[in-house]
């Protein structure tokens, strides 16, 4: 089973600036049973930006223009057989985690605005959308449609719910 490719989601790994997060990290929240993780099938995205811009798959995925089962992961309720998801390490204030912030780091934005590009070439009929325009969340921690602007994304490749 498998259905068409619509959204690419930004996402943060909600972590403190300056915190790197690795694969075990996401691993331990994401799969292991309550209540030290979530007790899911599936990691939450499919690709991490770390903060020295280094890019890590967590969950594979082909090319083409559908979201096969087996490339499914669990960002946003709801969207997940449609969407893919990409995370940044970050997303907090250092000093008080309960605030959200644009931690990006120069190189995570330098990474993110390759990979959104890329994406959205390889995929030209895909929306690239925050968490936050799904859920009633602070996740990614930025305004996407603005910053999305600001770098020169199509404005049809940007999300309007
Ligand atoms: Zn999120």
């Amino acid at each position: 089973m498998s259905k068409p490719l619509k959204y690419l989601v930004l996402h943060c790994t909600a972590t403190p600036a300056g915190r790197e997060v690795t694969r075990q990290d996401l691993e331990k929240w994401h799969l292991s049973p309550p209540p030290t993780g979530r007790g899911w099938s599936r990691l939450g995205y499919s690709d991490i930006i770390h903060l020295d811009g280094s890019l890590e798959n967590l969950t594979p995925y082909d090319t083409n223009d559908q979201v096969d089962s087996w490339e499914i992961t669990n960002g946003v309720a709801g969207q997940n057989s449609v969407s893919r998801h990409v995370v940044y390490a970050g997303g907090v204030d250092a000093n008080d985690v309960k605030k959200a912030k644009d931690t990006r780091t120069p190189e995570q934005l330098a990474t993110m605005e390759v990979l959104v590009k890329y994406i959205v070439l390889r995929h030209p009929h895909i929306l690239v959308a925050g968490h936050n325009q799904f859920a009633a969340k602070a996740c990614p921690s930025f305004d996407v449609p603005s910053w999305l602007r600001s770098i020169g994304v199509p404005e049809a490749n940007i999300y309007k719910p």
